[in-house]
């Protein structure tokens, strides 16, 4: 209601929220979440007690939860049940405390380039293919979508249930679709895990990922990349193996600049896959190139903010991040000067400046 009521008076920002519509049984996942009575995982390990309910057997073993409850390293806040496809979930909120971590190679830098080609291009030069795993299925999504409407199904106008058919068919597509998001989210959690542990300073660009939905060609493709998803894991992760993630300012031109001598150039079409710079001759592939300069942008920030710490909780909010943290800019020809200038506005951007002991540095970013 807040958020209705202030988009109307302009006091909020991004598109206008409509009136809160009322959440329906029959749209919405079938969810309950517990905050109070009793929660506990029992001594088997094999079953959970929730409120109302009893006790209830599991599929995994929460051992590994039970042994830090016993240790009271641990304790459960509460416990939200959803049905995923044919699965119950049960999620268990915990206050947990953390040893400390260090990555493996603490000192170790590495720029993360997004994209739909490549899931991500390290700037290592490791290339992580992207599964596109919606893709693979569509095809079966498909027949059971046709399937599912060619049964009798649901009317409220004439109190028409669904047929027990309608049901089956309804169950085998919603099966096909938890199972594309599982894939998805497993895929996502090994790479972030593994990029975390390893590399201490993790960099990525502050991607319009709302927008870029927008765009019809590219939206399913984006959504199946699971961009967001990626940066959200990657911004928890770093925190508890007790790196930092620094993320690109979302006009920061990754791609333009070359990584050798820090030519910008005006315009790059997505069709150009690699990157050829007019200045120094460096020819490169396109996503290697802004993995490289996401990665000397680190060192930069590091340098400006002389070791303040730049990860940003959820890693979205561009206030936080304007505030957190400063993305400098290179200027042609000063890339390795160890000094960093002011790069004249690009369309629409203004830049801030902010005063260091030795020169300027420039932060890209909108007002
Ligand atoms: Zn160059």
């Amino acid at each position: 209601m807040k958020n209705w009521g202030d988009s109307r008076k302009g006091a909020r920002k991004g598109r206008l929220v409509g009136f809160p519509r009322l959440k329906s049984r029959r749209r919405s996942a079938p969810t309950v979440r517990f905050t109070t009575g009793v929660i506990r995982v029992e001594a088997d390990r094999r079953h959970i007690t929730l409120p109302r309910l009893g006790a209830l057997r599991l599929h995994e073993s929460a051992r590994k939860l039970a042994r830090r409850v016993e240790a009271g390293s641990a304790r459960i806040l509460s416990a939200t049940l959803r049905r995923e496809g044919r699965r119950w979930f049960v999620s268990l909120t915990c206050e947990v405390q953390r040893a400390t971590c260090i990555p493996a190679r603490a000192g170790s830098v590495v720029g993360v380039d997004l994209g739909v080609k490549h899931l991500a291009v390290l700037s290592t030069g490791e290339q992580i293919p992207n599964p596109h795993h919606l893709v693979a299925a569509s095809r079966r999504m498909r027949r059971l979508a046709r399937a599912v409407t060619r049964c009798v199904t649901p009317d409220r106008r004439v109190h028409r249930a669904g047929s027990k058919r309608w049901v089956r068919a309804q169950d085998a597509l919603a099966r096909t679709n938890a199972r594309v998001a599982n894939l998805r989210r497993n895929g996502l959690h090994q790479f972030t895990t593994r990029l975390t542990r390893e590399h201490g300073t993790v960099v990525v660009e502050d991607l319009n990922v709302a927008g870029m939905l927008r765009n019809r060609r590219l939206a399913r493709h984006i959504a199946d990349a699971g961009f967001g998803e990626l940066r959200r894991q990657l911004a928890y992760k770093t925190e508890w193996n007790g790196g930092r993630l620094v993320t690109a300012d979302r006009w920061y031109p990754s791609s333009k600049t070359c990584s050798g001598c820090g030519a910008v150039k005006t315009k790059l079409a997505l069709s150009e896959r690699t990157y050829a710079c007019t200045a120094c001759g460096l020819i490169l592939d396109r996503d290697l190139n802004a993995a490289l300069n996401l990665t000397a942008l680190a060192s930069e920030v590091a340098d400006a903010r002389s070791g303040r710490e730049s990860s940003n909780g959820r890693g979205a909010d561009r206030k936080t991040l304007l505030a957190g943290l400063v993305a400098a800019k290179r200027l042609p020809g000063t890339a390795k000067a160890g000094q960093t200038g002011t790069v004249p506005p690009q369309g629409g951007t203004t830049n801030r400046v902010l005063s260091k002991a030795h020169g300027t540095v420039t932060v890209g970013g909108r007002p």
